[in-house]
């Protein structure tokens, strides 16, 4: 039963010499292949490298060597990240070729800590979707109830990590991708501030809103991750220059949220009603016991959250995904003869129907007819939305909200593009602003249902938003819930 400890555990135990890694791998290996016929959490299994990465390890232990924080800990990774040699899919049809020339920051980081990186997950092509059904390979189910979908786009991550495949995953957020799965299954994600770790050997999708972040069945093991990910990159020029900070120690020095003050965007979340609603009020009211004070906050910008994110997001993708050109990157299209014919057809058999749909949208707000009136008036908005929440934090510490209007739906069930959208209603905001915002388990809606809340952060604040929700993970079991097997 490995598969229940935490990560902590398994590393604690590792350490011990209770368990060698070559068993925690191979366990979690054998789990892997046996679920992921009917999850499709994983796109690529690493079942060779994971075994010698863990041999090498008990190696290590054994000589009495210095263990890295990591070590012992099965990874997953999110298939738009570097891993030298092994194929960066971006779950695209275009990509099948593409074998990563060099390792991403976080893989080195996390390597170099000793953990073990076991496979890579799949997501919505590109990281545009939130359902994970936009992947070209194949969707990935919520190991909750296997008709529903797990969100996305880092739904491969959640689902591995909900299932108990892996204890740790990373995702990568642009507009809620680490959240909302996070909260479709019931697990822990997290937003790191922007600029906290490094994009470097990420494909990118929107260069100014995505981070990368842990996913996990708790926040101890979420910050654990951060630890060793979270810190100064030369690589990468947005890199902030803050270095790691002591997450769990920190964590450990709060027992309450006495003295802490949570502002709740109240107009804002009118619309939030129903069983999604009475969830988010009972966890307010937990925070209350647990000594937290309340104030409400304008965030009345918010409502033009997903029209600005949709434009800038696509206008970024769309220049960013020019490089899938069918020479540079990508699989060529055989039945092209001319230069022209390779852009063109390359593009049109190598992209799905989703990331068609940005390109263009992208490229349109960019025209030179429309890029004022969409462009740079959807930055405009932004810089608005940023004073507005500075204007925020200077009445309270963190803000609180719910992560998803709903929990996991039908795969199929949204067909409109544009509903999907709106499934990022409360996610997109903290892109837009740079903040660092947890996801964590606060509920079931039904019994497979399980429902996620946010705190959101000043920026650069982390530790404050591991705080708060480590507190109220304490008091509460709903992230001890998972699916059964
Ligand atoms: N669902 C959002 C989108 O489709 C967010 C994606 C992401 O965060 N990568 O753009």
């Amino acid at each position: 039963m490995l598969h229940t400890l935490t990560a902590r555990e398994l590393h604690d135990k590792f350490c011990s010499g209770e368990l060698s890694a070559t068993e925690i791998t191979a366990y979690f290996l054998d789990r892997i292949e046996s679920h992921n016929e009917s999850l499709g959490a994983f796109v690529t299994i690493l079942r060779e490298r994971a075994l010698e990465k863990a041999a090498e390890l008990d190696q290590k232990r054994e000589r009495g060597d210095k263990l890295g924080k990591l070590a012992g800990i099965p990874i997953a990774l999110k298939d738009n990240m570097n891993v030298e040699g092994v194929t960066t899919t971006c779950s695209s049809q275009f990509l099948t070729n593409f074998t990563a020339p060099y390792d991403a920051t976080i893989t080195k980081l996390i390597e170099n800590e000793d953990g073990i990186i076991v496979g890579k997950t799949n997501l919505d092509e590109f990281a545009m979707g939130s359902s994970t059904e936009n992947s070209s390979l194949f969707p990935t189910l919520n190991p909750w109830n296997l008709k529903c979908s797990p969100g996305g786009s880092s739904g491969g991550s959640a689902a591995a990590v909900a299932a108990r495949l892996v204890p740790l995953a990373l995702g990568s957020d642009t507009g809620g991708s680490i959240r909302q799965p996070a909260s479709l299954c019931g697990i822990t994600g997290y937003k790191p501030t922007y600029g906290r770790v490094s994009r470097y050997g990420l494909v990118a999708f929107g260069s100014s809103l995505d981070q990368i972040g842990p996913l996990a069945t708790n926040t101890q093991d979420a910050a654990l991750l951060m630890e060793v990910i979270g810190r100064h990159c030369d690589r990468d020029s947005t890199s902030i220059p803050e270095g790691p900070e002591n997450y769990l120690e920190k964590m450990a020095e709060r027992q309450d949220l006495k003295g802490m003050k949570f502002g709740i965007p109240n107009s804002f979340l009118e619309k939030l009603t129903g069983k999604p609603r009475e969830t988010f009020d009972q966890a307010i009211e937990k925070m209350k016991e647990l000594g937290a004070e309340f104030v409400d906050v304008d965030l009345s910008l918010l409502k033009y959250a997903i029209a600005i994110y949709y434009i800038l997001a696509t206008a970024e993708a769309s220049t960013n995904l020019a490089r899938f050109d069918g020479i540079r990157y990508g699989v060529r299209s055989a039945n092209a003869e001319t230069l022209d014919q390779i852009y063109d057809l390359s593009k049109e058999e190598g992209f799905g129907p989703e990331v068609k749909r940005r390109i263009m949208l992208g490229t349109y707000v960019l025209s030179a007819g429309y890029k004022d009136a969409y462009y740079k008036k959807a930055q405009k908005v932004r810089t608005l939305m940023i004073e507005q929440f500075e204007k925020a934090f200077e009445k309270c510490d963190l803000i609180v909200m719910p992560t998803s209007p709903a929990s996991n739906f039908e795969l199929g069930s949204i067909k409109d593009p544009l509903q999907m959208y709106l499934e990022d209603i409360y996610t997109v905001g903290s892109n837009l602003v740079g903040s660092p915002t947890i996801s964590i388990p606060c509920g079931f809606l039904e019994s497979d249902k399980p429902f996620g809340l946010q705190f959101v952060g000043p920026q650069k604040q982390d530790t404050l938003v591991f705080q708060a929700a480590s507190v109220f993970e304490n008091a509460t079991d709903y992230h001890n819930a998972h699916p059964t097997e």
